[in-house]
């Protein structure tokens, strides 16, 4: 058979000899590998319910924010989808209406906002990209799920929780985000 290269090596197989035939040093062998780590310190948790502290770089779901008064911070300007590598971020643009400044604090609105988290690669070029802090990476991870389809999180999933109705939920995200930043 022809060969691109002259690095292809021939092994030969050695008969076994008579220790490697009855089995049991091996055996013996790998049962002591395997007690010996009992006694070791354990390279695993149990996650969910443990869980390992993240790094201060790390960089997870997506988070659109809103102000303290819970008017949503996007105005949809675009710069996050043209800064994004991916092309992960998809959005469409809308007028606050007069009725809707409790809603929106610019007077253009994100009518609807994507991201495809298959496509994320999590560099934060969107968070960087963004000139209203309106999107930032937190420390979550996108769970797993079955469909493709379930992996594309409308803005409703990524807005955080409102600061008046769920308090303690905005405080929570709030308080990882403000925490990295002062790093
Ligand atoms: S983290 Fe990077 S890849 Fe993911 S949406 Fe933002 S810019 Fe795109
Ligand atoms: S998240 Fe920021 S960069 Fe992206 S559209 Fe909204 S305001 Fe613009």
């Amino acid at each position: 058979m022809a060969s691109l290269t002259n690095r292809v090596k021939v092994l030969e197989q050695q008969p076994l000899s008579f220790m490697e035939r009855l089995y049991l040093p091996a055996i013996f062998k790998g049962m002591a590998i395997t007690f010996s780590h009992i006694f070791k310190k354990k390279a695993t948790i149990r996650y969910p319910e443990e869980k390992r502290p993240f790094s201060p770089v790390f960089r997870g779901l997506q988070v659109l924010n809103r102000d303290e008064e819970g008017r949503e911070n996007c105005t949809a300007c675009g710069l996050c989808a043209v800064a994004c590598p991916a092309e992960a971020i998809t959005m469409e643009g809308a007028e606050r209406q007069k009725n809707e400044e409790h809603l929106y604090r610019e007077e253009k609105y994100a009518a609807k906002y994507e991201i495809n988290m298959l496509r994320c690669i999590f560099c934060g070029l969107c968070e960087e990209a963004c000139p209203k802090d309106a999107i930032y990476l937190s420390e979550t991870f996108a769970p797993s799920n079955f469909t493709r389809k379930s992996f594309i999180y409308s803005k409703d999933e990524l807005l955080i929780p409102h600061p008046i109705n769920d308090k303690e939920g905005y405080d929570a995200a709030r308080v990882s985000r403000v925490e990295k930043l002062k790093k």
